[in-house]
Parts: structure tokens; C-alpha cells; sequence
């Protein structure tokens, strides 16, 4: 495989992902080849993940790598889960979201949240492989932290005391729900 297309606008995660592919595989950026986004209709991860394979692929005649992924927090009924993207966008920005969320936690005593991320790989003409990763941890009490994006100022993984925003960038990429995710893809797909 020489070249695949990293299906996301959101420059976090096409870094992210980029980080996690081989490097002799050259990374596709869908906003330099001016295809849109899909909406996002699906009502899980993983529908939205493939959905978003299948789409990005009608595009190009090579591999497709997508994913989707949010917070899904416990006290919360697992929200923001699939929506965690346009909580953000509803309140103007991550910031807002987040504090949005934590006033809502303000009296929950049970702060356990999760972080999933579906991932889909495609190659042209087949259906895509699907995989999911988790990692557990809580919600702080503040925001904290400027590195990272989204959510991540908020979320503590469980065994560290940092929030993922307050970790080095380097750190976060080697234990987040998308490494764990790419972990179990790359025992499916040998070529990434
Ligand atoms: P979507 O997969 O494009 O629907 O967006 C998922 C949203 O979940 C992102 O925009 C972020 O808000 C949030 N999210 C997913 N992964 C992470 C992460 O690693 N850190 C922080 N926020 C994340």
C-alpha cells in the first residue's frame, strides 16, 4: 500500500491517525482534495465509522481510513457519545461543551467515563473492516491542560493523575482509544 486517505477534517485526529500509520504509507487529506463531509447519521460508532469509509471511498481509487469516536460519559446516560463532536458545535466551542458538562457533573458523585473511537479501513470495492477501542477513565473536576483537543482538558484515563489534555502529545497518542483501536486493526489489515 502506498498512499491512504485519512477520512476526517479535524486536524487532531487526521494527526492522530497519521502518527499511527506506517510511515512509508503516504496520508491523504480530504480537505486538500476538497471532498466534503458526510452526515453523520449513524446512531452508533461503528455505523458512523463505516459510513464515513464508505463515503470518503467514492472518492479516490485507494485505501480509506476512518473513524469515529466521543466521550461517553457514565452519570450522563453515555453522553455526549456519538454527539460529542456537535455538543461542541451547539455550545460554540470545546470549551463551552466542557464546561457545559461540568455542571452537569457538579453533584454526581460516579464521574466514570469512557473514550471509543470506531475504526474502519477500506479498500476500494470491499466492504470495510471495523474495529473499537476504549479507554477507561473519570471527569475531572476542571479543565485542565492545553495540549491535545476536544475533550481531552476533561478527561483523566484511570492509573494516571493527569487529565489527556496535561499529558505530552507523545504520551496520550500511545494509550488513547484510537491506539487501541489501530492495536486490534493491525491484527486484522497486515499492510498498515
Ligand atoms: P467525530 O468522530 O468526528 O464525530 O468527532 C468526535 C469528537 O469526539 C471530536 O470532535 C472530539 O470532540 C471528541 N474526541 C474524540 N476523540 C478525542 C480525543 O482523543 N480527545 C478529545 N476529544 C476527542
Amino acid at each position: 500500500m502506498k498512499k491512504i486517505l485519512i477520512g476526517t477534517h479535524n486536524k487532531g485526529k487526521f494527526k492522530e491517525i497519521s502518527f499511527l500509520i506506517s510511515k512509508k504509507i503516504r496520508k491523504i487529506n480530504p480537505t486538500l482534495l476538497k471532498i466534503p463531509s458526510p452526515k453523520e447519521t449513524g446512531k452508533t460508532f461503528t455505523s458512523n465509522s463505516k459510513l464515513k469509509a464508505n463515503f470518503f471511498s467514492q472518492y479516490v481509487d485507494f485505501p480509506v481510513i476512518s473513524d469515529d469516536s466521543g466521550l461517553c460519559i457514565r452519570a450522563l446516560n453515555q453522553k455526549p457519545g456519538v454527539y460529542s463532536a456537535r455538543l461542541a458545535k451547539r455550545h460554540g466551542s470545546f470549551l463551552k461543551a466542557m464546561k457545559y458538562i461540568l455542571n452537569k457533573m457538579k453533584n454526581k458523585k460516579n464521574r466514570s467515563a469512557t473514550f471509543v473511537c470506531s475504526l474502519s479501513f477500506k479498500l476500494p470495492k470491499k466492504k470495510p473492516i471495523n474495529v473499537i477501542g476504549k479507554i477507561k477513565g473519570s471527569i475531572s473536576y476542571n479543565i485542565i491542560g492545553k495540549n491535545g483537543f476536544g475533550y481531552d482538558p476533561i478527561f483523566i484515563p484511570d492509573n494516571y493523575n493527569k487529565t489527556f489534555g496535561e499529558m505530552q502529545k507523545s504520551k496520550k497518542i500511545r494509550i488513547d482509544h484510537r491506539f487501541i483501536a489501530f492495536r486490534n486493526l493491525k491484527k486484522k489489515v497486515k499492510i498498515l
